[in-house]
């Protein structure tokens, strides 16, 4: 359907390389896009942009880490000079340290809000000049169901996707007479790198998940291309400043 063509439009994925964010870039590949994989694994950030490729999509590699300021200033530049255009930037790369609150450093609370909240906005500043440009663009922040929600052994965490949330609306506000769209994904519980460890180590965690999920499953990456579709093509030019779960229910579930 032509409003979900995304033909000739340059995306951008951080964490593209795996995970949700691989699972966002093959459905903007599969729509139409030239993707750059962005993450600090080069080895897969080479599989990714394989896999990419043999679905027929045009897709290259950048390796960055997205805490450093100048990195999100070269995925840019490498985005234009690649595929000569930036309209889609996908801000996915995060990570997580589980614990209470009171046993956090302030080197791994500063690193956890480094990684997931101020990496969007420095990318999403560098991306704005290349986007105006082009006459618009799409931005994607993904946040979580601690957007939402309180958790006891998250709270940096928790503190960088309401963050996100919160910078999601700003940007969209100031960026609309650029006909720059943002907009967040709030991810439920998906089966990814992120959770394998944690549904392994705390006990109890699988089956709380199934219970509380009204769809009765982990979600897939898989689960996020539709929305990264919509989100990233001109079928959503009147939506923006949204924070949109994709989470089986979990989030409306009492
Ligand atoms: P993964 O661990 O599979 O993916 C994380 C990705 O981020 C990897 O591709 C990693 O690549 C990249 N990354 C991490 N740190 C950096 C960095 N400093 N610079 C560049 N890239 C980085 O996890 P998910 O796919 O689960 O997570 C993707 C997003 O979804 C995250 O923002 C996460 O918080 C969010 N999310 C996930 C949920 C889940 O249940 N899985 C629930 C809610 C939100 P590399 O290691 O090569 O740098």
């Amino acid at each position: 359907m032509k409003q979900f063509d995304l033909s000739g439009r340059v995306a951008v994925v951080t964490g593209g390389n795996g995970g949700i964010g691989f699972g966002m870039a093959k459905a903007l590949a599969e729509a139409g896009a030239a993707i750059l994989v962005v993450g600090r694994n080069a080895a897969k950030n080479e599989r990714a942009v394989a896999a990419l490729t043999a679905l027929g999509g045009h897709a290259d590699a950048h390796q960055a880490d997205v805490t450093d300021e100048a990195a999100c200033r070269g995925l840019v530049g490498a985005a234009t000079a690649r595929f000569g255009r930036l309209d889609i930037l996908v801000n996915n790369a995060g990570m997580n340290i589980r614990k209470a609150p009171e046993a956090y450093s302030m080197s791994e609370w500063r690193q956890i809000l480094e990684v997931n909240l101020t990496s969007a906005f420095a990318c999403s500043q560098a991306a704005h000049p290349e986007m105006k440009r082009g006459g618009g663009g799409k931005i994607i922040n993904i946040g979580s169901m601690t957007s939402i929600f309180g958790t006891s052994f998250a709270a940096p965490y928790g503190a960088s996707k309401g963050g996100l949330v919160q910078l999601t609306r700003a940007l969209a506000v100031a960026w609309a007479a650029d006909n720059i769209q943002v907009n967040a994904v709030l991810p439920g519980w998906i089966d990814t790198d992120l959770t394998r460890r944690a549904r392994q180590d705390v006990a109890g965690l699988n089956e709380r998940v199934l219970a509380r999920t009204p769809a009765g499953r982990w979600g897939d990456p898989a689960d996020f291309g539709g929305v990264a579709v919509f989100l990233a093509s001109p079928a959503s030019g009147f939506v923006t400043g949204t924070a949109i779960p994709v989470d089986g229910g979990y989030s409306v579930h009492s």
